[in-house]
This record gives structure tokens, sequence and C-alpha cells, in this order.
């Protein structure tokens, strides 16, 4: 990678690893950190990880591992454009998801009531916890040893209180300071990324239709363009137009408004960035739009009763779980019962976290299903 920005993040500048090693041949810092997170046990479960549908109800939808990929490849595009550190903007995205529940939100929502009592949940810093020690693949450390700026990117928020125990990495949430340009571009990337695929996994199941995205300025606008120029396109085709349009038109507004920033702080160095205020974003009108199109998915779509009805379920199948294990940790896999002898609930809160969809709900007919289960 040459032309770095200055105030992009680069080897130079980087924080390093907790634990030294010897410099990567061939490969920069942060391709190998990349390259140390897709090899994870963690990342190869995203693929049964449900994005908002579960990951049996079909074939089509997004899931947790094609949904990391496509942040991964916006993330990428903007990084690039702006001269910052592509490699770590696509580690961050990849990462970003490492440590979420089986079920989506639902699954988070019950795992953190589950924990109320042992100090919570919260994907973010799970995903934290996969790399920093629930990945066991190096003989030298427990995790993948990632650079400080990886990490960093993926902690993307985190309570005062939590981050009081973080040392290094929670002082940005202390004294409330920005993390690096690429990590600002990965979760933006993360968001357009969703609200992109969710229309677009939203119309094809049947849930929400076209018509009800008349109220949607953002979706409207392309969706009336594409028509008008294509009038005898078949509805499916309209539709991957319109989004690829929206993706489109999200990320250039996001690059020019944020060089725009970046310019009038006038930066020459990271430690300038991680001082001003968050530089990547979009211009007020485009904010204004995609929140209007996020309410709109958050209304239409993630409160429709079919995806509440799953959410019920998988509400039940974590809960359950989690309270047969706290009230016999010998029902456990051996490796989280020597973590149980020391923190019971986290340990049950790390092997629930690691479940796949499918896996919760055979792990859930194990226990709970009177006739055999195989
Ligand atoms: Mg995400």
């Amino acid at each position: 990678m040459t032309d770095l920005a200055p105030y992009a993040v680069s080897e130079r500048n980087s924080r390093g690893r907790k634990i030294a090693e010897a410099a990567p041949a061939g490969r920069s810092e942060f391709q190998r950190d990349r390259d140390r997170i897709i090899h994870s046990g963690a990342f190869r479960r995203l693929e049964y990880k449900t994005q908002v549908f579960v990951n049996h109800e079909g074939d089509l939808f997004r899931t947790r591992l094609t949904h990391s990929i496509e942040v991964a490849q916006i993330a990428r595009s903007i990084a690039r454009r702006l001269r910052l550190n592509e490699d770590l903007a696509e580690a961050i995205s990849l990462a970003h998801d490492l440590g979420h529940t089986p079920f989506g939100h639902a699954g988070q929502d019950a795992l953190n009531a589950c924990m109320k009592a042992y100090g919570g949940f919260e994907h973010n810093l799970q995903s934290l916890r996969v790399v920093d020690m629930l990945e066991e693949r190096y003989a030298a450390f427990d995790g993948l040893n990632l650079t400080f700026e990886t990490r960093e990117g993926i902690l993307k928020h985190c309570s005062t209180e939590n981050a009081k125990q973080l040392g290094e990495l929670g002082e940005r949430f202390i004294s409330n300071r920005r993390p690096s340009l690429e990590a600002q571009i990965a979760n933006l990337a993360d968001e357009i990324a969703y609200n992109n695929h969710d229309v677009d996994d939203g119309l094809r199941s049947g849930l929400i239709t076209l018509d009800q995205f008349e109220a949607v300025p953002l979706v409207a606008a392309h969706l009336h363009e594409v028509r008008r120029a294509h009038p005898d396109l078949p509805e499916r085709r309209v539709v991957h137009e319109t989004v690829r349009r929206m993706i489109n038109t999200l990320v250039t507004d996001l690059i020019r408004q944020s060089e725009r920033n970046i310019a009038a702080q006038g930066l020459t160095s990271l430690e300038e960035v991680r001082n001003a205020p968050a530089l990547i974003a979009y211009s007020p009108e485009m904010n204004e739009q995609q929140r209007a199109l996020k309410n709109f998915l958050r209304t239409h779509l993630y409160r429709h009763y079919k995806v509440l009805r799953m959410s019920a379920k998988a509400q039940r199948i974590v809960s359950d779980l989690f309270g047969i294990f706290m009230a016999d940790s010998r029902l456990l896999p051996p490796q989280f019962q020597s973590l149980a002898e020391q923190d019971r609930a986290r340990a049950v809160a790390d092997y629930i976290a690691g479940m796949t969809d499918r896996y919760a709900i055979r792990e859930h007919r194990r226990i709970f299903a009177v006739e055999e289960v195989v």
C-alpha cells in the first residue's frame, strides 16, 4: 500500500500487539490481522448465524458471514479513496461481528437479560473477547494477538464502566476521543451494508413490498429512476438495480463529506484524528435520508410479526440454555467447565454466544427433548 495519508494508521504509528512478535514477511501487520481473523473458528461460524432471517429460513438471505464480507468490501472502497489503511479497514470489518450470539439481536437481548446480574452481555465486547482470549489457535498466546488498531476498531461502543476495565483500549470512551478513521469507516460501512441488504432480503422474503418504499425518499428516488430508464425490467432486477444505486449514492456522499471534514480540520497526524470530532460522516441531507430508511426498516421489517415470532423462539432457546447451564455447570462441554470454575455465568455466556443458530436449536433439543436427538 503506497501513498497513505499522513493521518492514516500505518505500521509506523501503530501501537503494536500485546505480545511482541517478529514482523511478518511479505505482508503488513494489518494483513496479518485480517488473515488471522479469516482463519479463526469464530469467523467460520458466522456463516450459520442470523443477520435478520434465521439461517434455515432460506439460502439467499444474508448471514453474518456474507454481511461481514459486504462490510469489508464497502470499507475497503472508502478507505482507498481517502488514502487510508485499506487492510486495517478490512480487518476491522471482517471481525466486527465475531462476538454475535445466534439469532441476531433477539439472541443478544436475551443473553444480555440473562447476564444482567453478572455484568451483562454486549456483542462488541464479546467480539473483543473472542479475538483477545477465546480463540485457541496459537502455541504462544490465547486469542489472536491482533494489533491495537484492529482491536480498537472492533470495540465500537462501550459503557464507561466497562471501559475502565479495558486499560488502554477503554481510554477513549472515558476521555471522549475518537478511534482511527479506518475504524470510523468500518462502523459506517456496517450501517450501509445492513440497511441496503435488509431492503433486498426484506423484499425477497415478501415481508415488505416495493410500494411501501414510496414513503422512503432514498429508496423511492432510485426506484423511480430505474423504472423510468428500464420500464420493462423484471421486478427482481428493479430491486437489485435500486439497491446497487443506493449503496453507490451513500458511499459517494460519505467519501465527499468525509473529505470535506478532513480538509476542514487540516489533519496532519493520527493523533489529531483521535482528538477531532468524528470525521467520517454523511452530508446532513444524506444523514436524514438514511435515518428515514433505518426507521422504516425498524417499523416494517424488524418488527414484522413473522420476524418477532422467530425472535420470541430465539429468546426462549437462549434463556432456557442459560438457565440450565447455570443450574448445573456439569452439563457444559469440558472446555467450558474449567472456565466455569472461575466465572460460571461468563463461561455460559461464552458458550452460548459462540453457538450458531442451528447448533443452538440442536443443543436445546438435546437437553430438553424427551425423545432421543442425535
Ligand atoms: Mg454488522
